[in-house]
């Protein structure tokens, strides 16, 4: 008996929840079962033609200095390769981190970025001022009409950034369509991937060059640490994103990147139940005489329901309100739960609601908040672990007092 002729024996053929348990797994000589801490800076080598090896990169699966290189990197960025089914990944210190990188490592002097508008507030802030800062200018369009991107491109586009669903108002980009029109002309796609997970949407299959997360939100799930990670081909990853990262530092601490590793291994229990409890929210609420709309991917009430079922396997945990009152009734439903907590995070245990226009997206003017869908009465719920009916029971006491 061996186990040597097992099928399954090859990660790619195991289910994504069992590939969150074991992939990229390592075990030190000491047979440990849950993946160990390697919280070192840097390493002693057995001589000094080991050393030049390593440094030639001639040495497999060797490490020369945690700036970049280390086993918690490995275990976390090959596990997240296997559910992405990326060639490769590199893992940052944040979200934003991850972010940075990705773009700034694609582009040059003189290139050209396209992105859609409705973006995470930092991912504007680095397409629309901190890119043009070095002479890499960039065009925000509407994502929700591929068509925009098309008109938007020029010669020099060398990147389309897209965040589908967006933040706040879960707007989809359609990503095969954006995919198409980006490799037609020569540009790569990125894809932040963080709304719809690595559970329910595959950017990398859609055709998108490059994916992100914020790892602070799903990955970590426990409002613990904040982390971020990049995923595509072995030549991007393993090239200018390698060494933008290398060289510029924003490095995950390997104490984070075990979180996180440990995090993955809960992580479809956790967005399964999250998106279960989401779903049966969108509902109860959808028909509520104090709520204007409720915006959840896959409810039939969508603007783009059928491209939500396109390219999204479910809805994911988040969804957005806008309730009656404006900003007093937002604030007035806000302030009087109990159970969900105010807070701008996402992807938590913990149900949280946010109000964008007064905090994520104040920095904003009200013309393109409102462009954006960022309305007065707009709430941000971020559905969290706990029992769905004490949520929608904390929902409708607080929907009382709009
Ligand atoms: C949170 C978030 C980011 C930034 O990640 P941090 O870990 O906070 O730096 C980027 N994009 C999206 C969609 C996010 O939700």
């Amino acid at each position: 008996m061996s186990k040597q002729n097992n099928p399954l024996r090859d990660p790619k053929k195991l289910s994504a929840a069992t590939q969150m348990v074991h992939g990229g797994g390592k075990r030190s000589q000491f047979h440990e079962t849950s993946e160990a801490l390697f919280l070192n800076s840097g390493y002693a080598y057995p001589s000094s033609e080991h050393a030049e090896l390593l440094f030639q990169g001639k040495v497999p699966g060797g490490h020369n200095y945690s700036r970049f290189a280390n086993p918690n990197y490995d275990m976390f960025q090959d596990r997240m390769a296997l559910i992405e089914g990326a060639e490769a990944a590199r893992c940052f210190a944040t979200g934003m981190s991850a972010v940075t990188n990705a773009v700034m490592s694609q582009v040059r002097t003189g290139d050209h970025i396209v992105a859609s508008q409705a973006l995470f507030g930092g991912c504007r802030y680095v397409v629309e001022d901190f890119a043009p800062r070095f002479g890499v200018a960039s065009t925000l369009v509407d994502g929700r009409d591929p068509g925009n991107f098309a008109k938007a491109m020029q010669p020099n586009t060398r990147l389309v950034f897209i965040e589908t669903p967006t933040n706040p108002t879960l707007e989809l980009v359609d990503i095969r369509a954006v995919a198409e029109i980006a490799h037609a002309h020569g540009a790569k796609l990125i894809v932040d991937n963080v709304f719809a997970t690595a559970l329910y949407q595959k950017p990398l299959e859609l055709g998108a060059d490059i994916v992100t997360y914020s790892a602070t939100k799903h990955i970590d799930g426990q409002g613990r640490v904040m982390g971020g990670i990049v995923l595509g081909s072995k030549e991007i990853i393993e090239g200018d994103l390698h060494t933008f990262l290398r060289h510029t530092g924003a490095t995950l601490s390997p104490f984070n990147a075990w979180v996180l590793t440990k995090g993955l291994e809960t992580f479809a229990l956790r967005v399964e139940q999250m998106t279960n409890s989401a779903a049966k929210i969108a509902d109860a609420l959808s028909s509520h005489p104090k709520v204007n709309r409720v915006i959840y991917p896959h409810h039939p009430d969508h603007p783009q329901y059928e491209l939500a079922k396109k390219q999204m396997k479910r809805g994911s945990t988040l969804l957005a309100l806008d309730v009656k009152g404006g900003q007093d009734g937002a604030f007035a439903l806000a302030d009087s739960l109990a159970v969900i907590l105010i807070s701008n995070n996402l992807g938590d245990a913990k149900s949280l609601i946010t109000h964008p226009r007064t905090t994520t997206h104040q920095r904003l003017t009200e013309e393109v908040r409102l462009e954006t869908g960022v309305t007065p009465g707009l709430l941000r719920l971020s559905v969290g672990l706990e029992e769905a009916d004490d949520l929608i029971a904390d929902l409708m006491f607080g929907l009382d007092q709009v």
